[in-house]
């Protein structure tokens, strides 16, 4: 979402009404193809065939995937290491298994090795920096867009938010009230789509109070955002003694921490849900009423477990997720390595769906820890020390040496040392005697170059990006 072209430094000037026009204006392009008859209709169909058999599943994906292969035979890139359209035909999944995994930086090198030449359709290019500040573009198709926004609002029916009916918050990067503004409202509102997008830049325990008076008069009844600010709205109710009862909660764009996660529900009542996708549109699983996991969403991709060698791992290992996507025939990405950590869950899940399901995903690779033994350590790990201890803000990870970890924090109101010493004791009862915990008070923690909050960055995995 943007200004509609205008730029902010003209935006903030205009009248209040204006900005709620342009607001509406900016988001009613998707919401107008989102009510199309076509794009319903795509998300009545996943409702229906979600239930499918492992049988159905195979059959469905044999069809999708032959025709990911056939038109990855007009990339530069498959063009000789696919045989030819009869023997995919014959028996897609092994042809795709004989593939080698593709790395991050095979696609950044060469974007253009990927473009499907005889695709009709148009490509839609969408530039953005990689989890490690890195520009990576990626290429979509409509369909594979459709794909992935449908899946997102089958999640979402099947949890009960109806489409256009109850009024939703959302919580963006983009200061959509001017920061000049030092009263309420901290909101523009779109009447059409039923959104108030709230803005993240005034949120603290003072203003929290107005915050709250917004969700109730527009009635709010679900929430979006990016986890870290919607664990900064929950602490500033949670300061300010507030809680409001939500039906549901989604985010995405960045992995939700445990503590976080708890912070939030707690605040708002409710459960929140978990999807997981990816830029690249490889990827996607999300997580239903069973609360069980993430079902992979074999509508749309071919998830894989992979170990360090790029082998698949063994039956419920923890390894890389690899993804295929089954609808982008402009660039068909193949077995591409996302960097993410998970495993497969065993046995079937008590809702009657046979698809696969994956653990929640709160780990990239690039979150691990290195250790002076040369173990590695999952970030998410140390998370657990961070539940017992109040009055922080923000806080993040940081590793340079392996002997060495830095913990950042930024504290909020009514912090004391001692919840500082605390938090470092914790940590430390987790890490070999070998590694010092160091407690850094700051005042900001950076983003990375996309503007995504990191619990935590090491500067000596990242570098070990394949
Ligand atoms: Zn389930």
């Amino acid at each position: 979402m943007n200004y509609s072209g205008i730029q902010y430094s003209i935006y903030k000037m205009l009248p209040m009404s204006i900005q709620n026009l342009i607001i509406t204006y900016a988001g009613s392009k998707r919401w107008k193809h989102e009510s199309t008859k076509e794009f319903q209709n795509t998300v009545s169909s996943l409702q229906n065939i979600q239930n499918y058999d492992t049988l159905q599943i195979k059959e469905y994906q044999r069809v999708k995937l032959a025709t990911i292969l056939i038109a990855a035979k007009s990339t530069e890139f498959y063009s000789e290491l696919l045989p030819s359209e009869r023997q995919i035909a014959s028996d897609p999944f092994s042809i795709l298994f004989s593939v080698p995994v593709l790395g991050k930086n095979d696609v950044r090198s060469d974007v253009k090795r990927f473009i499907n030449s005889s695709f009709p359709g148009k490509l839609i290019q969408h530039g953005t920096s990689g989890t490690t500040g890195t520009p990576m573009q990626t290429i979509w198709t409509q369909e594979c867009i459709d794909m992935e926004r449908a899946l997102i609002w089958r999640q979402r029916k099947q949890t009960g938010l109806e489409f256009g009916k109850e009024w939703r918050g959302m919580l963006g990067g983009l200061q959509i009230v001017p920061l000049e503004q030092n009263k309420p409202p901290y909101w523009r509102v779109n009447k059409l789509a039923k959104q108030v997008y709230f803005s993240t830049y005034h949120l603290s325990p003072a203003s929290a109070s107005a915050y709250l008076e917004a969700f109730g008069k527009f009635d709010i009844k679900a929430l979006e955002g990016y986890p870290s600010v919607l664990y900064t709205i929950a602490y500033s109710f949670r300061q300010s003694g507030l809680d409001y009862p939500l039906d549901s909660i989604y985010y995405g764009a960045e992995p939700l921490q445990d503590f976080q996660r708890k912070m939030i529900e707690k605040v708002f009542h409710c459960y929140v849900l978990d999807y997981y996708g990816l830029t690249e549109r490889v990827a996607s699983a999300s997580e239903f009423e069973c609360k069980n996991g993430l079902h992979e969403n074999w509508e749309n991709c071919i998830l894989e477990i992979v170990d360090k060698t790029g082998n698949p791992a063994s039956e419920g290992e923890y390894g890389e997720l690899v993804g295929t996507s089954l609808s982008n025939l402009g660039f068909p990405l193949l077995r591409y390595r996302t960097g993410d950590m998970t495993r497969f869950l065993p046995g079937e899940c008590t809702c009657g769906r046979s698809s696969r399901r994956i653990a929640r995903i709160d780990t990239k690779r690039e979150d691990l820890l290195l250790m002076p033994d040369g173990s590695l350590l999952s970030a998410s790990n140390l998370t657990f020390p961070f539940k017992d201890v109040e009055h922080i803000l923000e806080s993040q990870l940081f590793q340079r040496i392996p002997e060495e970890l830095e913990v950042r924090i930024i504290p909020a109101g009514g912090y004391l040392n001692s919840d500082g010493e605390k938090l470092i004791k914790g940590i430390e009862q987790m890490l070999p005697e070998s590694v010092a915990v160091v407690l850094r008070i700051v005042d900001e923690i950076p983003r990375t170059k996309s503007g995504k909050f990191r619990f935590c960055v090491s500067e000596i995995t990242h570098t070990d990006e394949s």
